[in-house]
């Protein structure tokens, strides 16, 4: 590892990652594996992680970062936490995996279904895209109908018939639509704007007996945070009853992270509904490849082997996957929940103050211990098109300030920010340090031209 000594003559603040940068580029397409981490959206140059520890990441160049994205969820307990760690020594040392059934993985299921009470069966898979996808395609075979409902700003991973309006990824490229992605693919796809009941209903009563299935985020989180209005979820469940279509609950990110038992657990636990399905992915993996998709035991029979719909995996139900989860889970307290709900609540209220003081037209947003700000002199956002009319050359400004303080956030407008139960006073301290001067960053941005955007985040 390259480490510049103090008063180098290199005047860039990342020559290590600068350098990594320039071989991934050679080797890997765009030199990421997943576009966001290219920093495309705020410009200059990702920061290549060595290691993690707490609240805090560290780059190849030694400089030491809060972390705000949190591996853009799973670590809720913080970088390299102990049980975790120790967890997977015991099971690599055990062997990394089989091809046959474990223990550890029925330990898994049986936590995610005491967690979740309308889960009867849980199938685990390696990651959310894997589980959404599945879920689908149960939903089609269960009911035998073709048609999907999904919501735009709303993401489910990149399944082709799922890419169409599909959120942050795209909507920070500025991509409408994927090449490679057929018409045929989406052709059975109905988009729809976020929280437009009347919508939902409208295709409902055109194509009623077509629709298997209503797909949405617990909470869309992939657009910013744009919690669900109230009555929205609960509409879906009953319209989805009312024409014998599957309520798929997409909880990859909300899962385990904002209660217990999720999104649903603060909401339809509350209001006395269920979906038919949940995906799941993020917290349950403890940051290494597992997700899960379950529900009612009517439909989770009709996946083989038990029923005709296929579905399969040669890591599915790993060994170290199913360890970093289970030991993530088991330490995920209702101490744990309060601890994350408070410093998000910590966070967010920094940065607005910050933000409010240097002049910054926000708007915060919430859901649970989810959060984001909209760069937007809007009173509310309820939708992709709202979420999309951002400044986000003033949120570029404001990340790389924090950046160059050593506060890692996410690198989109268009983000969740995460938090975890290792975010302590010393942390946020260092969060409210740097804050007012990435505010005034932000402040010295020029107004936009009217609906630039809009155009730069791509209208669905
Ligand atoms: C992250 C995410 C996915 C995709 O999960 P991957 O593990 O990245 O494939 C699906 N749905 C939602 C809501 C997500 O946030």
């Amino acid at each position: 590892m390259h480490v510049p000594a103090a008063g180098t003559v290199n005047p860039s603040a990342a020559p290590a990652s600068e350098h990594l940068f320039a071989r991934a580029g050679r080797v890997i397409p765009g030199g990421v594996n997943s576009p966001v981490r290219a920093f495309r959206a705020v410009g200059g140059v990702p920061r290549f992680m060595v290691s993690g520890k707490g609240a805090y990441l560290t780059d190849a160049d030694g400089r030491r970062y809060v972390d705000l994205v949190c591996s853009w969820g799973p670590m809720i307990l913080g970088h390299a936490h102990p049980d975790v760690v120790d967890a997977l020594h015991r099971a690599a040392a055990g062997g990394t995996s089989f091809g046959t059934p474990t223990p550890g993985e029925v330990e898994l299921a049986e936590t995610l279904v005491d967690r979740v009470a309308p889960l009867a069966q849980v199938r685990l898979v390696n990651s959310g895209t894997e589980a959404t996808m599945s879920a689908i395609r149960l939903a089609r075979g269960f009911t035998g109908r073709p048609k999907i409902v999904k919501f735009a700003g709303c993401y489910h991973g990149h399944v082709d018939s799922l890419l169409a309006a599909a959120g942050s990824g795209i909507a920070t490229l500025g991509l409408p639509d994927t090449p490679g992605v057929t018409g045929a693919a989406t052709a059975d796809t109905i988009v729809l704007p976020y929280n437009d009941l009347a919508l939902v209903e409208a295709a409902f009563s055109e194509h009623g007996d077509a629709i298997a299935a209503v797909i949405t985020e617990a909470v869309a989180a992939n657009m910013g945070v744009v919690p669900p209005l109230p009555g929205f979820n609960a509409g879906l469940r009953r319209l989805c009853d009312q024409y014998g279509a599957l309520f798929i609950f997409d909880e990859v990110m909300t899962g385990f992270r904002v209660s217990r038992a999720g999104w649903w657990g603060l909401e339809g636990a509350t209001e006395g509904w269920a979906p038919d399905l949940f995906t799941f992915g993020k917290v349950m993996g403890g940051g290494l490849p597992a997700a899960a998709f379950g529900g009612r035991a009517e439909v989770m029979a009709r996946l083989a082997p038990a029923g005709p719909v296929y579905q399969a995996g040669t890591l599915s139900g790993n060994p170290l996957a199913v360890a970093a989860g289970l030991a993530t889970l088991r330490s995920c307290t209702d101490e744990v929940y309060a601890t994350v709900d408070a410093r998000a609540a910590d966070v967010a209220g920094i940065i607005s103050t910050a933000l409010t003081e240097a002049g910054v037209a926000h708007l915060p947003a919430s859901a649970g211990n989810l959060f984001s700000f909209f760069f937007t002199d809007a009173a509310a956002v309820i939708d992709y098109a709202g979420a999309a009319a951002q400044h986000t050359a003033r949120y570029a400004a404001f990340f790389h300030s924090m950046l160059d303080a050593g506060i890692y956030l996410p690198p989109s407008a268009f983000e969740a920010w995460f938090v975890s139960a290792a975010h302590d006073d010393e942390a946020v301290n260092r969060l409210a340090d740097a804050a007012p001067a990435a505010a005034r960053a932000a402040a010295a941005v020029a107004d936009p031209p009217v609906a630039a955007g809009a155009s730069e985040a791509g209208a669905p």
